[in-house]
């Protein structure tokens, strides 16, 4: 019999859903053509994908001609940084970010201060929610952006983007803001969030893998990415990944249609799964922030074990998660998000990282936590730390 898969790692990926496997495939056969071209093949494309990026730009509220297809999260990243540090470099050379972003946006800050720039990464507090004050403080005349992340991608912490983007209008200053983790699980309204730039990803939501898009608010001067032709209003060259564009739609309407009731249930799966863990396995420490939580994210430390040795035996029971970020994971440096919270080293390195979808069941979750349960035990049962431990806390 084969066995049962519960993958519960949609934070690194998801599966794409079959309606929106079917929306793509015509334009893999005989809607193949190159959008640029006038014969009508070509021409029901291009208007495919105005269709596609009005469906887009209804589910963040504005208007299609703001939506700019990427191959994705870091691409999106890396241009609203990279071009906006080249076109407003001569303003100021200050950017503002915090210290739990992905390293999409972390990598990119590196670069740019071999460039010249000066990054400021804000702390975060012990839940994982950046300091509205400190972000006030950090704020100078040569402050040319504020890149925050929607919500994060390990520990689920939703940060305040409303208060962000106030502060960042009344300064002046652009806010970006890296929404790939929060965008079709939380309702995004870029202008009652003052967001000026946003990042999403295909892939993180049951969409194809090597789509996104970045949002960029009217007027702001930010340069082109891909030169090249003149695709994406002349921002980003290259003939348009149709299909992409094409599922990448088909997703976002289906997960922004269902948002409501998908997340509450998510919701209730996600509390069942932090209750019961918190409560019958001891020494378990929840990671990030009991409610301001991705709707789908748990994140707990457990004390006195390995994470990689949880995942493989989770794994050898069917259980897919993740102990970091996909990232992360092949390195053992512990998660730099988890040390950005205060947890120390050997309790970073005993995390788990579970997001739910809505394929999860109650079933699931009931059998991933009696999984956990004697895995811990087991892990723990094998470790001198836990023995050491147990005897001078008799
Ligand atoms: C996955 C992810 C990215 C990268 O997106 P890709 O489409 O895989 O390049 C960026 N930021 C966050 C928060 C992510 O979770």
């Amino acid at each position: 019999m084969e066995k049962k898969i519960i993958y519960l790692d949609n934070a690194a990926t998801t599966a794409v859903k079959p309606a929106v496997l079917e929306a793509m495939i015509p334009y893999f056969t005989e809607k193949f053509g190159n959008p640029s071209s006038i014969y009508s093949i070509s021409a029901d494309n291009k208007k495919d994908i105005t269709e596609a990026r009005e469906t887009i730009a209804k589910t963040i509220n504005t208007e299609a001609e703001n939506i700019y297809f990427t191959a994705g999260g870091s691409e999106s990243d890396n241009w609203a940084l990279k071009a906006t540090a080249e076109a407003y470099g001569n303003k100021g050379k200050h950017i503002i970010t915090t210290k739990i972003e992905h390293h999409a946006i972390l990598h990119t800050c590196d670069y740019l201060a071999e460039k010249g720039f000066e990054i400021t990464y804000l702390d975060v507090d012990e839940n994982g929610l950046i300091k509205l004050d400190q972000l006030k403080k950090a704020i100078r005349p040569d402050t040319i952006l504020i890149s925050i992340m929607f919500a994060n991608n390990e520990i689920g912490t939703i940060q305040p983007i409303a208060e962000i983007g106030k502060i960042a209008k009344e300064n002046g200053i652009l806010f970006h803001t890296d929404a790939v983790q929060a965008y079709t699980q939380v309702p995004i309204d870029v202008d009652a969030l003052n967001i000026d730039m946003l990042s999403t990803s295909g892939h993180k939501i049951n969409g194809p893998k090597g789509i996104g898009f970045l949002y960029i608010r009217k007027g702001v001067k930010i340069h082109s990415f891909v030169h090249g032709g003149a695709q994406e209003r002349k921002r980003r060259a290259g003939t348009e990944n149709v299909p992409g564009i094409i599922g990448m739609a088909k997703a976002a309407e289906i997960a922004t249609g269902n948002m409501k009731e998908r997340t509450e249930e998510e919701i209730k799966l996600r509390d069942y799964l932090i209750d019961r863990v918190l409560l019958e396995v001891p020494y378990a420490r929840l990671n990030g922030d009991r409610y301001k939580r991705l709707p789908n994210n748990f994140n707990v430390s457990f004390q006195f074990i390995e994470g990689e040795s949880l995942l493989i035996m989770l794994d050898m029971e069917g259980i897919c998660g993740s102990s970091g970020s996909a990232c992360t994971s092949g390195s053992l440096d512990p998660s730099h998000v988890l040390l950005a919270i205060g947890l120390p080293h050997e309790i970073a390195h005993g995390s788990l990282r579970l997001t739910l979808s809505d394929e999860t069941t109650k079933e699931d979750i009931d059998f991933v936590i009696e999984t956990i349960k004697k895995i811990v035990e087991r892990l723990r049962n094998m470790s001198p730390l836990y023995e050491d431990f147990m005897n001078t806390n008799k």
